[in-house]
């Protein structure tokens, strides 16, 4: 058998001298043992995977409310699924930590409430007056707090380099309110989780919305990036020239792949010009280490402007989401009105003692997926039958 320190062997003569290694982990909360032969960061992704708040991705929006709109498009778990996919290939490229990429991919998005971005700003609403709701800060309550498998402790208790991931965006204050060290740029392998999710969502965002006809293809084609990739693949291959599917199919693989290769190029300009070679180099001076090239960035900035006014602002998405935002907040009033009627488990949460009774709340309706918000809305806040 291989044990743990083998494969960690065999995994440190694969990675490049700038890669976050398991031997340099600040480690767990609490010392919960050795597996024999699971890698550190192996052990984190199999917990992400075996927990509650994972599972629940499936039935949680993503951009069109899963529920409602058919089985075909992305929900937060497929979009994880692809985030991943992504993350790993760019990781193996660049001689980065695979095996936390990976994890930091699965658990990016784990903090999402239901009905996506328009659940999360009712929630950041209700909450002004009580801290707040950030779905990144969620994430880290949720593997951190919520999740009891070990009769040891609360959480997973996920590793330091783990639980990083979800300060990515958030300001110094905050990363420091939550025990993360101050100044130091983020490893590698969570700079480019973030670049791999944008990747993902920006090509199966465009995919989605061609396939539900939200934007015709005609529109899409005022995008600089889409229209170059589409004449590329076309003039490579007759036959996409007269089939639609496989035409949109072909400039969704190509522009994943052109943005990661530029990702993969970029990242390595500027981890040779800033001379970094050791983990610590990056923790010192790391920060936009890995990012795409200026004329990516610029192509990719008009992509996500079009996405924005013509898919995230259009009514046929936002018809569903809008309601919902709204009965979101029906939904938390209703529980601050009624405590009695949210499960003891959550209640009572031993890890939750000091919190306020609103925060507890919040915590309660973020982890709803879609479908069970819409039932208690259904049951405690809608007069219709
Ligand atoms: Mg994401």
């Amino acid at each position: 058998m291989r044990t743990r320190a083998d494969i960690e062997k065999q995994q440190n003569a694969s990675l490049a001298p700038f890669a976050m290694r398991a031997s340099e982990s600040r480690g767990r909360p609490v010392d919960d043992g050795d597996p024999p032969y699971r890698a550190l960061f192996q052990r984190d992704r199999d917990r992400i995977i075996h927990c509650t708040a994972f599972r629940r991705l499936e039935y949680k929006t993503q951009v069109f409310v899963s529920v409602m709109e058919g089985d075909h498009y992305r929900n937060r778990l497929t979009h994880t699924m692809e985030v991943t996919q992504i993350a790993r290939t760019i990781a193996r490229a660049l001689g980065l930590n695979e095996d936390l990429v990976e994890v930091l991919a699965l658990a990016h998005d784990l903090g999402h409430g239901p009905f996506g971005h328009s659940g999360e700003d009712a929630l950041n609403e209700v909450m002004q007056d009580y801290g707040g709701f950030n779905h990144n800060i969620q994430g880290l309550r949720i593997v951190d707090l919520f999740e009891q498998s070990y009769p040891d402790f609360h959480g997973l208790n996920l590793t330091y380099e783990t639980r990083e991931g979800f300060t990515k965006n958030l300001d110094p204050e905050q990363r420091a309110a939550l025990g993360f060290a101050l100044g130091e740029a983020p490893t590698l392998e969570v700079q480019l989780v973030e670049h791999a999710d944008e990747i993902a969502y920006d090509t199966h965002d465009l995919e989605d919305s061609l396939v539900s006809k939200t934007i015709s293809e005609e529109a899409v084609r005022d995008v600089a990036i889409w229209r170059e990739t589409e004449e590329e693949v076309c003039a490579e291959y007759d036959l996409l020239s007269r089939d639609q599917r496989l035409r949109w199919r072909a400039v969704v693989r190509r522009l994943i792949a052109k943005q990661s290769g530029d990702l993969i190029a970029e990242s390595e300009k500027r981890i040779a010009k800033r001379d970094i070679h050791t983990l610590r180099d990056v923790r010192e001076r790391g920060k936009d280490l890995i990012n795409f090239s200026a004329d990516m960035t610029e192509r990719k900035s008009a992509l996500e402007k079009f996405l924005f006014k013509n898919f995230y602002k259009n009514p046929k998405v936002r018809r569903h989401t809008d309601r919902w935002q709204k009965r979101l907040q029906d939904l938390f009033l209703f529980y601050r009105a009624n405590p009695n009627l949210v499960p003891e488990y959550v209640l009572n949460h031993p890890g939750l003692k000091q919190e306020l009774p609103e925060r507890i709340i919040c915590d309660y309706v973020a982890g709803m997926t879609d479908r069970f918000a819409e039932r208690m809305w259904k049951k405690f806040c809608s007069s219709a039958p």
